[in-house]
């Protein structure tokens, strides 16, 4: 049974639902408008449906066969961003500071658009073998620390709804529309953030020997972080430290009581990552007591490497170019710097997140700017990149639960 050539996504439904969310997005952990209407949908194609899952998330669940069998989770986040939307579509979000600007309005749409196709193939019973499907449509990807994949993965997700495997994907700018990209193993970096507080003693500028001047550990801490990357890293590892904030003082005749320095740390490595909380915890505070002042560190690790599963990117891989042909498939995209929350979901089962085209951002009546990142006020998700992702999905469903089916010609 070739289920990719019996069955496709409704792809005006689709859109519809993707400009509904848009014109109405909802933060992290806010998403109750977006959860009801995706509960509602699943509810009305059939699923058992779980709602208020980490607050907002929904869990849809469908079964067939007589028998147990392999158990697939598909997952979507539903969150937007505190961004004031600039794109002036007709779309455009009607939530003053509150945009979708990271494409999850177009995430969930899709897992929608795959879950009525699924619902059919089950009424028609075309459904292949025994098997349960979980899609997990999650609040609050944006947060970068204690987000919504963590709190699900609390509140027992995997123990509610084992899974076997899981795929999730995201829409990348830049990428020629519907172009499916995936990476086998780490893809997507560790991030954390760092505080450093120095105090010394304040007092007169024109005393300095009276004060402890903690401007200077702090100065000393900013240069030599980035001797960490270049002295204690493996140089065919990745390993970035950003300095995001340095602040001090409020006046030039005044040496100040504090310094901070705000970091941003990433890796693709546990062992990196590591490494870098322990030579940045020891520079900063030999830093400090080298001039005689005191250095409080808070380390706060977010989001963990994303590892894809050589198993399951193959699958998928493989999946997508019978369907599409190699032209629309990259096989080993570069890994990213970025960070994703689906990283929490992939330590508990073996998966794959890969990326979708979201083509240049030129697209729908030459409106936009030129071509711009997620997370920008122009930025809007490209509705010409469902049909593939969808259809891959439902494939990838197909392939998933039939592995011997002979691949469509
Ligand atoms: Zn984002
Ligand atoms: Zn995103």
């Amino acid at each position: 049974m070739k289920v990719h050539s019996t069955i496709s996504p409704d792809l005006d439904q689709m859109k519809d639902w993707r400009r509904q969310i848009h014109q109405h997005p909802e933060l992290g952990f806010e998403e109750f408008a977006t959860s009801r209407l995706v509960a509602e949908l699943l509810k009305s194609w059939g699923y058992d449906v779980h709602t208020n899952i980490a607050v907002t998330g929904v869990v849809a669940v469908l079964k067939w066969g007589n028998k147990p069998g392999l158990r697939l989770g598909l997952r979507a986040d539903m969150d937007a961003l505190p961004i004031q939307e600039a794109t002036g579509l007709p779309w455009a979000s009607q939530i003053s500071g509150k945009m979708h600007a990271c494409g999850h309005d177009g995430h969930t749409a899709i897992l929608l658009g795959v879950a009525e196709a699924i619902s059919r193939l089950h009424r028609t019973q075309q459904l292949p073998g025994n098997g349960t499907l979980n899609l997990i449509f999650q609040p609050a990807e944006e947060m970068g620390f204690r987000g919504g994949a963590e709190r699900m993965i609390e509140e027992g997700l995997f123990e509610r709804f084992p899974c076997d495997a899981l795929f999730a994907l995201h829409n990348f700018p830049g990428i020629p529309v519907g172009k499916l990209c995936f990476r086998e193993g780490a893809f997507m970096a560790s991030s954390d953030t760092a505080k450093l507080t120095f105090t010394g003693k304040g007092g007169h500028a024109a005393l300095p020997h009276l004060a402890q001047d903690p401007t200077l550990p702090a100065s000393a801490t900013l240069l030599a972080l980035q001797s960490i990357i270049g002295r204690n890293v493996d140089p065919n590892q990745t390993a970035l430290i950003s300095v995001g904030r340095m602040q001090a003082g409020t006046s030039a005749n005044v040496i100040p009581n504090t310094a901070e320095l705000e970091l941003s740390i990433r890796t693709l490595a546990p062992e990196v990552r590591d490494t870098l909380e322990h030579r940045i915890r020891t520079l900063a505070q030999s830093q400090a007591s080298a001039f005689d002042c005191q250095c409080d560190i808070v380390y706060s690790r977010g989001y963990p490497v994303l590892k894809n599963d050589p198993e399951m990117t193959h699958l998928a891989i493989n999946t997508a170019q019978e369907v599409f042909g190699v032209d629309q498939v990259d096989a080993s995209i570069p890994p990213l710097t970025g960070s994703e929350d689906c990283a929490y979901f992939l330590e508990q089962v073996p998966g794959c997140y890969f990326l979708v085209g979201n083509g240049d951002n030129g697209h729908d009546a030459g409106t936009r700017v030129g071509p711009c990142s997620v997370h920008n006020p122009h930025y809007d998700f490209n509705d010409a990149c469902m049909e593939a992702a969808s259809t891959f999905l439902v494939s990838l469903l197909s392939r998933y639960f039939n592995p011997n089916e002979e691949p469509e010609a």
